[in-house]
């Protein structure tokens, strides 16, 4: 395959979703329904620290009202959820998220079913799952399986009758993303691959679309890949890096190096994915207000 696979741009297919959306929020504002977003964080975990930034800073320059709500790490269970109940009654609110992961005595799947689903802007409340399941467009996808739709869509790469394999099985990417590809939109024949998977490289070898989403930095090496297949690498990870100010680079789950000899199209990390999912938690808080706001 060519040495020069197609560089899948996140950064710009974000920068365009961004746009729109700030036509919308101003149009939206000017009929007296600002959207508004709350981003709860429990706890003081440094990479959930830097993504509640961005998703807050991204709201301001968009125009979109947040409120970002920083909890110590001793809070109750029940304090919790006493914020999510205020959240779920304010009429100035239309998006809730409770930033992933809390603290270990926090019972995330009850925060998360607390949450009014009318509000669950993540798309991790059951009803969501099921309306995702149902293909009912009133439902907000997760953000980062949805971004990886739309970065295969602006990149123009037809999914429609090919083999994909996605690797792993969470409910936040790999479930919710196969379920995409292989529903109306994506019309893929979709594998999923998991950590109890066999021969996982041989699964892999027949995939026209590899979407990795490990947690492993540089797992998907050149031999788990045909050639010309397109990778998306929704992997985050952080190495330790003495060079770099912040002590660490980031890494995808994707060998970027090897796997870029053989594929005709791939993502890069950072620059890939990560930017598409908080363009598509900026569109579900758009359309959560629109749906509130029966506009
Ligand atoms: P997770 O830990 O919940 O799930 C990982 C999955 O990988 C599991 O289903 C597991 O079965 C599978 N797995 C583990 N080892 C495996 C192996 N040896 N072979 C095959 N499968 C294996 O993680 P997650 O929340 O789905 O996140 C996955 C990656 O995506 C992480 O690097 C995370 O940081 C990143 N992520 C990125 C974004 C983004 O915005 N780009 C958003 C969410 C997650």
């Amino acid at each position: 395959m060519s040495d020069s696979p197609k560089i899948i741009d996140g950064k710009a297919t974000a920068k365009a979703v961004l746009e729109q959306c700030r036509v919308e929020v101003a149009e939206l504002t000017t009929q007296g329904l600002r959207p508004g977003l709350a981003v709860v964080l429990v706890g003081s975990d440094p990479a959930s620290q830097v993504y509640v930034g961005s998703k807050t800073r991204t709201c301001e320059d968009l125009g979109i009202y947040s409120e970002k709500i920083e909890l110590p790490t001793e809070t109750t269970q029940d304090e919790l959820l006493e914020v999510v109940r205020s959240l779920n009654e304010n009429p100035a609110i239309h998006g809730i998220l409770v930033q992933s992961p809390p603290p270990p005595h926090i019972d995330e799947d009850a925060v998360v079913r607390a949450i009014d689903p009318a509000k669950d802007v993540d798309g991790f409340h059951p009803e969501n799952v099921a309306k995702l399941a149902l293909e009912d467009p009133s439902g907000f996808i997760p953000c980062t399986p949805n971004g990886c739709m739309e970065l295969l869509k602006t990149a123009g790469i037809e999914t429609s009758g090919k083999e994909a394999v996605v690797i792993g099985r969470s409910m936040i990417v790999g479930k919710p993303m196969a379920l995409l590809l292989m529903g109306r939109e994506g019309n893929a024949t979709v594998t999923i691959a998991h950590s109890r998977t066999r021969d996982l490289a041989t699964v892999c070898q027949r995939a026209d679309i590899i979407i990795a989403a490990i947690g492993k930095p540089d797992f998907v090496t050149a031999d788990f890949v045909k050639n010309g297949a397109v990778i998306i690498d929704v992997g985050i990870n952080r190495i330790p890096d003495s060079s770099k100010k912040s002590g660490f680079r980031l890494t995808g789950d994707v060998d970027f190096q090897s796997v870029s000899k053989k594929c005709s199209a791939i993502t890069p990390v950072p620059g890939g994915v990560g930017p598409m999912t908080i363009a598509m938690l900026m569109k579900n808080t758009i359309k959560a207000a629109r749906q509130i706001g029966n506009v």
